[in-house]
């Protein structure tokens, strides 16, 4: 089933809690001059346009983006995410919303390496195009063809191959629509397999916060893979919805082996955006890090 469409979704309170964090991944990891790849298992279209008739359906980049557009007191890592949105959007109208292919490739330096999966034929298509315009627009050419690789396939099965990437340094995302619950359990199966092939790599995984059984217990589920440790973070922006055509208020961001910086970083951060995003008194979030020792979740106090 290939039903989902991010062009709806670009943008969004998740979309921000998402890119947010995956840049200053991205800038951790440039924090040193040795090269890393990134791997993004769920790419989506890299670009959205949010006059299209998908992104103004609901008008997601409302909660979102648009929330934080014109705001003078971003602190340093909005302002960040805000910079590679602006880059795309440089008369200072908000028309384009970059996915994270976009972001990554805003972020990575030449020496780096990036590589994409979409499953879905448009938006691989739209992947493919978008990266070529670019290429075209930033004159780098064959260079940059060297440095990013699009598939059109399962980025599930996909990541196996690339891990360990040669650099033994990387960052993967894994962002699936968790339209069928197989997503939950693939996440799990392909976080096992890959902190196998690739113990100290950064694993990002995006998730929603829904009723559904198996999306309520994936963090518990992901704490258990055993790695040098994890952090989730969670970002509410409204009490749950009443039905089903609500909308998604809540989701996450859990990391596996995440940079020490990470949470100083978000603890500080959070409230902030709380207070940016939130719709009514349920906007909160939370922020747990720990350790997996022999497959036991050890909570760490902050
Ligand atoms: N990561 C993107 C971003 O942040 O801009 C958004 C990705 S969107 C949430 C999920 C994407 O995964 C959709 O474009 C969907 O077509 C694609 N997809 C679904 N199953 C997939 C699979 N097994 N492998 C690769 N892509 C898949």
């Amino acid at each position: 089933m290939l039903s989902y469409r991010h062009a709806f979704h670009a943008g969004n309170h998740a979309d921000v809690l998402k890119h947010v964090v995956f840049i200053q991944l991205m800038r951790y990891l440039a924090q040193k001059d040795a090269p890393y790849m990134v791997i993004d298992t769920h790419a989506g279209a890299g670009v959205y346009a949010l006059a299209s008739k998908e992104a103004t359906k609901n008008a997601e980049f409302e909660s979102g983006i648009a929330r934080l557009w014109q705001r003078k007191d971003l602190p340093d890592p909005v302002a960040d995410y805000v910079g590679v949105v602006r880059a795309l959007n440089p008369d200072g109208k908000l028309r384009f919303y970059p996915g994270s292919p976009y972001c990554a490739n805003q972020v990575l330096r030449p020496e780096d390496r990036l590589r994409l999966f979409e499953l879905h034929p448009s938006d691989g298509r739209i992947l493919a195009e978008n990266f070529r315009k670019l290429e075209e627009q930033e004159g780098r050419g064959g260079a940059r063809g060297k440095r990013v690789l699009i598939q059109q396939g399962d980025g599930f099965l996909g990541l196996k191959a690339l891990l360990p990437p040669p650099s033994r340094r990387g960052l993967v995302l894994i962002d699936p629509p968790y339209e069928v619950k197989e997503d939950y359990r693939r996440v799990k199966d392909t976080l096992e397999d890959a902190v196998k092939r690739f113990a100290t790599g950064i694993y990002a995984v995006w998730y929603p916060m829904l009723q559904r059984m198996e999306s309520r217990e994936m963090p518990n589920r992901l704490k258990r893979v055993p790695a040098n440790g994890w952090l989730d973070v969670r970002l509410t922006v409204a009490a749950p919805a009443p039905d089903a055509f609500g909308g998604l208020r809540s989701s996450g961001m859990f990391i596996l082996n995440p940079p020490w910086t990470l949470e100083p970083m978000l603890r500080e951060l959070m409230p902030w955006l709380v207070a940016a995003l939130g719709q009514d008194a349920q906007a909160s979030f939370t922020l747990e890090s720990g350790q997996t020792v022999t497959g036991q979740a050890i909570r760490r106090e902050p």
